[in-house]
């Protein structure tokens, strides 16, 4: 059996160089130059496979990036809402009570509606599902 190293390769080159390549020596040149370029192709293979996930990964990290992005952007308006809803609930003092303003219906001179404490239970909601966020 011929050396099938790359040094075995050359040798044979070598040989047949010089003229002195036996048929035995050309079917195993042959066969190690079909084996180098099976192995080049397979490396090439290899090393497209790998771009291609490197490309996959890109992708997913993009998408990652952007379901975050969007994430933090609907928790910023939903933060927006729970402060306004917190401010039109807002506590004030009536006599030795603090009251909610907006449940207690007062117009700024007197209240329309049954007087209640702050905080209220729109307020204790609001509190109660930021806790557990
Ligand atoms: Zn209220």
């Amino acid at each position: 059996m011929a050396d099938r190293t790359e040094s075995g390769l050359l040798h044979l080159v070598g040989r047949a160089r010089d003229g002195k390549l036996l048929l035995a020596e050309g079917d195993a040149l042959d066969e190690g130059v079909r084996r180098l370029v099976a192995e080049r192709d397979q490396a090439r293979r290899s090393a497209g496979g790998q771009t291609g996930a490197i490309r996959a990964l890109h992708r997913r990290l993009n998408a990652a990036e952007e379901a975050i992005a969007e994430a933090e952007k609907r928790a910023q308006a939903g933060e927006g809402i729970r402060s306004l809803v917190a401010d039109l609930h807002h506590p004030m003092r009536f006599g030795g009570l603090i009251v909610c303003e907006l449940c207690s219906t007062w117009d700024g001179s007197r209240f329309h509606g049954l007087i209640t404490a702050h905080p209220c239970r729109t307020v204790n909601v609001l509190n109660q599902s930021q806790a557990a966020a």
